[in-house]
């Protein structure tokens, strides 16, 4: 076994208010897991209203009246490549610090988290300065006219984040956000605030001013609701269940705040007979096992087209077994702990309903009798409408459904709630334009899966959210669109 570069440290457990770690006002606490040992490993502030308003006061002063708001667009751009450097230089110490407290392996977390996070933040700090409004021509009867659109910040962005990512979730919600000159709340997921609370450090090191970034800790029900009623903040960006943005939605009806959404799926993984098998085998495994399969795209449901199903299921569900699933410290693992007791139990009771509804030709059972592991689990024999097919389970198990023909193929990708992401495996360029355009789906992979880029937008259809995340489409979300009019006399 190979140990981390550095040994994971905790250093913060508290809010960050107004540029002070504070303590919850209350003086609570709630534990903090290492999913792979089931030990807890810290104690972090358990917020309620009133540090969530203390955190809202602190954003809005600092949109409205501090340093920020007059900020050079530039100067904020700068602020942001200082953070990214700043992680860079402590990579080893936030990789280590992730795994303790996620339960994913330390080499993903290397090769992917870790340049992911960067790379956004570098991206829209690119962004800082080239975000500007149009002239507009217009010619009417009233008269002559000047007409220009500028673009301003939407205000405080209440930002609520899950478990999966954690600090790439940060990233995605911090970077535009503060690219375009708004003022941030983050509540972090109960599960894993560690990383979250050590990138606020490393932002206060790289000289954001106070009240711009504020972290609040706590539970959905308590600090993440009065995050969202509060009158205060102007907008709220959350990525989790839709049952919960549905509940999002309806507390933030009061105050209309603007809303993005980013939410699950029930991703269709099409391998067409033309493939290349063992790539499609390979992107499979990626697709569904990939960070414990607590991945909002996951490719659970794989349509594999008839006359190679045998054959494919054979080559798949022998990779699945022999996937090294264990210890995320060492390097050499390819799968860590599920998040949570509540993630185990919620993914071990979808697999035994599996097992009354479908075949478990690989997995099917706890991975240690210690820490929350799961064995890759593959089922067959799935039809469309069992729940195994239709509910997220968002962990390592994912359905096998054969068909026959392009047409069936298609109408069953879409039969689903979601709209998330899909792929497709085929050499055939018709094919994969075929499902490319038909699918109902924010991402379409061809002979690939879960590539992303910071200037790739991403998002969902139907179930799977609203708006998208990076590239330039994240920037509309966070900005409003100023129309100016300038009478130019006769
Ligand atoms: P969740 O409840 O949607 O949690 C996501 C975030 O929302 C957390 O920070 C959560 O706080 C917060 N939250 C919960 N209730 C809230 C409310 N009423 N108002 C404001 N914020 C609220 O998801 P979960 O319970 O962690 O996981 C349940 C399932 O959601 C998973 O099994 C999976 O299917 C899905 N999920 C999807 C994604 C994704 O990327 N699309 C990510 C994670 C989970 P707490 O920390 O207290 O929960
Ligand atoms: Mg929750």
């Amino acid at each position: 076994m190979t140990i981390a570069a550095a040994p994971p440290r905790v250093t913060q457990t508290r809010n960050l208010i107004d540029g002070q770690w504070v303590e919850a006002r209350s003086g609570k606490t709630f534990d903090v897991f290492n999913p792979s040992t089931e030990q807890v490993i810290a104690q972090v502030a358990d917020s309620d209203a009133a540090d969530v308003d203390a955190a809202v006061i602190a954003a809005r002063r600092a949109f409205d009246e501090g340093p920020w708001s007059r900020m050079a667009a530039r100067e904020r751009g700068k602020l942001l490549y200082r953070l990214a450097d700043l992680i860079e230089q402590h990579a080893d110490e936030l990789a280590a610090l992730e795994v303790l407290n996620n339960g994913k392996p330390i080499g993903e977390v290397r090769f992917a988290d870790i340049p992911l996070v960067v790379s956004t933040f570098r991206y829209f700090a690119g962004w800082a300065d080239k975000i500007h409004g149009d002239t507009i021509p217009v010619d009417n009867h009233f008269g002559r006219f000047f007409c220009y659109t500028k673009k301003e910040p939407v205000g405080v962005c209440a930002q609520i984040i899950p478990w999966n990512f954690p600090m790439l979730m940060v990233t995605w919600k911090w970077g535009p956000a503060l690219a375009a000159g708004n003022t941030v709340v983050l509540k972090p997921a109960e599960q894993t605030p560690l990383t979250a609370l050590r990138l606020a450090e490393l932002a206060q090191e790289a000289g954001f001013p106070d009240g711009v970034i504020n972290v609040v800790n706590g539970f959905g029900e308590t600090a993440g609701a009065s995050l969202v009623k509060h009158r205060g903040a102007d907008k709220v960006a959350f990525t989790g269940h839709y049952q919960t943005a549905q509940h999002i939605m309806r507390d933030a009806a009061d105050t209309l705040k603007r809303i993005t959404f980013e939410l699950g799926g029930k991703s269709p993984n099409v391998v067409f007979a033309d493939a290349d098998l063992d790539q499609a085998v390979a992107g499979a495994m990626t697709g569904i096992f990939f960070n414990q399969g607590e991945v909002c795209c996951a490719g659970s449901r794989l349509f594999v087209e008839r006359s190679v199903h045998d054959e494919f299921v054979l080559k798949f569900a022998a990779a699945a077994d022999a996937r090294r699933v264990g210890d995320p410290f060492d390097e050499n693992t390819e799968q860590g702990a599920q998040v949570s007791q509540e993630q185990f139990d919620k993914v071990m009771g979808y697999i035994e309903l599996g097992k009354q509804e479908a075949n478990c030709v690989a997995g099917g059972e706890r991975a240690a009798d210690t820490g929350w592991f799961v064995r890759p689990t593959i089922f067959t024999g799935v039809t469309n409408d069992m729940r195994i097919a239709r509910e997220e389970i968002f962990g390592p198990v994912v359905s096998v459904l054969p068909f026959t023909d392009r047409r069936e193929v298609i109408e069953q990708a879409n039969d689903t709630d979601y709209g998330l992401a899909a792929a497709v495996w085929t050499r055939d360029i018709t094919k994969a334009f075929a499902l490319a355009d038909s699918v109902r789906a924010g991402t379409v992979w061809v002979n690939c899966f879960n590539t992303f880029d910071a200037a790739a937008p991403f998002g969902g259809y139907k179930f799977s959210g609203q708006g998208r995340e990076l590239g330039a489409e994240a920037l509309k979300a966070y900005t409003e669109t100023k129309t100016v009019w300038v009478n130019l006399g006769d």
